[in-house]
């Protein structure tokens, strides 16, 4: 006999926090949820009444644009009534801590707080002290939930079976994986996707990782760590360069930016050699002529806008998601 919708698992649906806990089945639901938005906001309306009266709030203390914007579009889309929190002109310099910030925010009749914080974590805090939906827009070098989603539905959309799966597909991620919350949340989705994730950078940047290839849902040996980036990029459906996380770097993990270049960036002409087919991704914002090059990144094989893209739909499906789990 099929069940009604259990309550237990639409409530745990009340925050996103992190991607790590999401099967294939929630990924699946998200990319069609994602789908239906996209049509919505093709659509002559643009968007629906489905948040109408719901207070979103970005609660913003590191910059950002993609993320803030499109989280901040997507809100606007579904009705939602939204509210830009600027941490640099709010109480926050006179010491407000983050608790104080969204038990505030929740007494002005915020429902839903998409949370970016530079100490990885946060999120789960905020979550612990806040009656609404707490959204992971990011979380120190931890996680990034709704990039990883929108580079999945872009994945999938070029790359995937008629189910969405990556499975047999081959995902290169080159650069600054030590410092990246894109990299720790793709490498969730991408696996449990069925794909297979290879991962390279200079020895500085990558320490750490061969741990992880262990914890990640897909078939054993989903995840490699890889010396060279021309192993990397061997038969390479799609390749990611990572930002160079310049406010984060201590000095001595790289050389020098050209050196970078030289040795790890994107070229067309290292891409013409080793990977002629390959996608080209990057979640921005890109340090053009470091890790990418710019002709590979307005290149006709890159997707860099179609993941900006990509995500109001997604988020859109995100807070749509995040509410009903409220309400359940
Ligand atoms: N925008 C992404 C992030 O916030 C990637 C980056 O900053 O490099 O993590």
């Amino acid at each position: 006999m099929v069940t009604q919708a259990a309550p237990a698992e639409e409530r745990s649906r009340r925050h996103l926090l992190d991607v790590a806990g999401l099967d294939w089945r929630s990924l699946q639901k998200l990319l069609a949820s994602a789908g239906e938005m996209q049509q919505l906001l093709d659509a002559p309306a643009g968007g629906s009444d489905a948040l109408r009266g719901v207070g979103v709030t970005t609660l913003f203390y590191e910059p950002s644009t993609r993320t803030r914007i499109s989280f901040e579009a997507a809100a606007a889309a579904l009705g939602a009534r939204v509210t830009t929190f600027s941490v640099a002109t709010s109480s926050v310099g006179k010491g407000e801590s983050l608790i104080d910030t969204v038990r505030t925010l929740e007494a002005l009749r915020t429902q839903v707080i998409v949370l970016r914080h530079e100490r990885a974590g946060a999120p789960w805090l905020a979550a612990r002290h806040f009656g609404g939906s707490i959204v992971n827009a990011g979380d120190g070098w931890h996680a990034h939930p709704t990039q990883a989603l929108l580079d999945l539905s872009v994945l999938s959309r070029h790359l995937g079976d008629s189910g969405g799966s990556l499975a047999g597909r081959r995902i290169a991620i080159v650069g600054d994986l030590l410092h990246s919350r894109v990299v720790r949340s793709n490498l969730h989705t991408l696996t449990t996707a069925g794909a297979t994730v290879v991962l390279t950078g200079p020895a500085s940047l990558t320490t750490g990782f061969t741990e992880h290839a262990a914890s990640f849902r897909g078939a054993p040996g989903s995840v490699q760590l890889v010396a060279s980036i021309d192993e990397a990029l061997h038969n390479a459906d799609a390749v990611m360069a990572l930002r160079i996380q310049r406010e984060r770097l201590t000095p001595g993990e790289i050389d020098s930016l050209e050196a970078y270049r030289a040795a790890w960036g994107l070229t067309s002409a290292r891409l013409a050699a080793l990977a002629p087919r390959a996608l080209v991704l990057h979640p921005g914002p890109m340090n053009e002529g470091v890790e990418i090059d710019p002709d590979v990144a307005d290149g006709p094989r890159s997707l860099v806008l179609e993941q900006v893209r990509a995500g109001i739909p997604m988020r859109m499906a995100v807070l749509q998601q995040v509410v009903s789990g409220a309400r359940a």
